[in-house]
């Protein structure tokens, strides 16, 4: 267990994510992990700190909701927007079976409903409004940058 998690934070990070669930790299676990360290796929967002999530639980605060750019390494060169519950509560184990109970808020909280979303197998698509501003990077870069 201690292996997998420790490989899941290689892969998180040799592919610039900000998470990682257990299920992306093809293991049904309850397990994600979260990192924000200055992500060039992400710039002027927030860090925050490694994080190893065991079956997760998340509470919505409140009903306040807030739409931003999602992108996932599992589906790979795309972008859309996404409402996600702005403040969160998340209970957890740590990797070292530690209870973990902490509040999230704007993107922290954002980074946690995806990939505990993962975990119950749905992806940011299944979150989206509408595909309206389903875009490729290229054109993400391009276009929605400007604006
Ligand atoms: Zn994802």
């Amino acid at each position: 267990m201690q292996k997998f998690i420790d490989d899941m934070i290689e892969t998180m990070k040799e592919y610039d994510g900000v998470g990682l669930a257990a299920d992306q790299v093809h293991e049904s676990k309850q397990v994600a992990v979260i990192e924000v360290a200055d992500n060039p796929r992400y710039p002027q967002k927030p860090n925050v700190p490694l994080t190893v999530l065991v079956n997760p639980k998340v509470t919505p605060l409140s009903e306040e909701m807030e739409e931003d750019w999602e992108g996932c390494l599992s589906i790979p060169d795309l972008r859309g927007r996404v409402p996600r519950y702005k403040s969160i509560r998340v209970q957890a184990l740590d990797r070292d079976g530690r209870e973990l109970d902490f509040i999230a808020n704007d993107f922290h909280a954002r980074v946690i409903q995806h990939e505990f979303d993962h975990l119950n197998g749905k992806v940011y698509l299944d979150r989206m409004r509408d595909f309206s501003t389903l875009t490729f990077l290229q054109e993400f870069a391009r276009y929605w940058l400007q604006s």
